[in-house]
């Protein structure tokens, strides 16, 4: 599977000159199976550029299809949606596994989004695609679009968000951003490392310097440390830091990136691969 990153930043879109190198668009990953199917991950703000990349192909015509898989419905990763050019072709068809107790929950939590006092579109049935929303279901394993996706709702802060454990011909690919445990400095929870376990690749919520974490810990994110410890004892392959606060500068991951490397050295994973998510770059699992 081919992953490429459209928005990587945390909680706000954040462009600008000091945003430049590594993007200021917010959540949104991209898969492209062997077979040539398409996953997304997330519909942050990003979203928009991933839809301008895709009107040259099917979904320009209404011929696409794609799976999009959706960690919570905070601000950052919905945003891009009413923005996704190919959700207004006839004929293209998505569908969302997002969380949720049912599906129709889910479907009312988008549907507020687009509210005439949010958004010029009114409604989700101003979408011209067809737009199936379904809730994901945390355990079981799932199809979407020949991947084999499993789902653990993990703690964000005072909420939740869905991690997705994904895998194509024994490739794994783990995307679990937004986390955030509840006490400081624990190590990470059996549940996360039965999870993270021997993935090629895991993308870690990065969103904080352990200093600027431990002020803001009601919000729910990790640091780069809490990534390190959690690569380290679930032997991945790579670690993807991804989710940087909308106030750190390129040269602050660029900083963060040099720290985490020698965070997960000390933790004996010299051997895990670390990449700095930046938009536009791919990775190939
Ligand atoms: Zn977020």
């Amino acid at each position: 599977m081919k992953i490429r990153f459209w928005g990587v930043r945390g909680s706000i879109p954040a462009p600008g000159p000091e945003t430049i190198r590594y993007g200021g668009n917010t959540a949104c990953v991209s898969i492209q199976t062997a077979a040539g199917g398409l996953v997304i991950i997330d519909m942050g703000t990003g979203l928009m550029h991933l839809g301008n990349s895709l009107m040259t192909g099917p979904f320009g015509k209404g011929q696409g299809r794609a799976a999009i898989l959706l960690s919570h419905t905070h601000w950052d990763h919905i945003q891009g949606l009413g923005f996704f050019p190919p959700i207004f072709i006839p004929g293209n068809m998505f569908t969302v596994w997002g969380p949720g107790r049912s599906s129709e929950i889910l479907e009312g939590i988008l549907e507020g989004q687009m509210d005439p006092n949010f958004s010029p579109l009114q409604s989700l049935k101003n979408f011209s695609a067809t737009f199936d929303v379904c809730a994901a279901p945390c355990g079981p394993a799932f199809a979407a679009e020949g991947l084999e996706v499993s789902a653990w709702e993990h703690p964000h802060g005072s909420a939740t968000a869905l991690a997705f454990r994904i895998v194509e011909d024994g490739r794994t690919f783990v995307y679990a951003s937004d986390f955030g445990q509840p006490e400081a400095d624990a190590p990470p929870s059996r549940a996360a490392i039965a999870f993270f376990k021997d993935a090629d690749v895991l993308l870690h919520d990065t969103t904080y310097r352990p200093a600027d974490q431990a002020t803001r810990r009601n919000r729910g994110f990790s640091s780069y440390e809490d990534a390190a410890a959690a690569a380290a004892a679930s032997n991945v392959g790579r670690l993807v830091m991804f989710h940087y606060d909308q106030d750190y500068s390129d040269d602050d991951v660029d900083e963060m990136f040099a720290s985490c490397r020698a965070a997960l050295d000390a933790r004996g994973g010299t051997s895990i691969g670390l990449v700095a998510a930046r938009e536009g770059e791919e990775l190939e699992i």
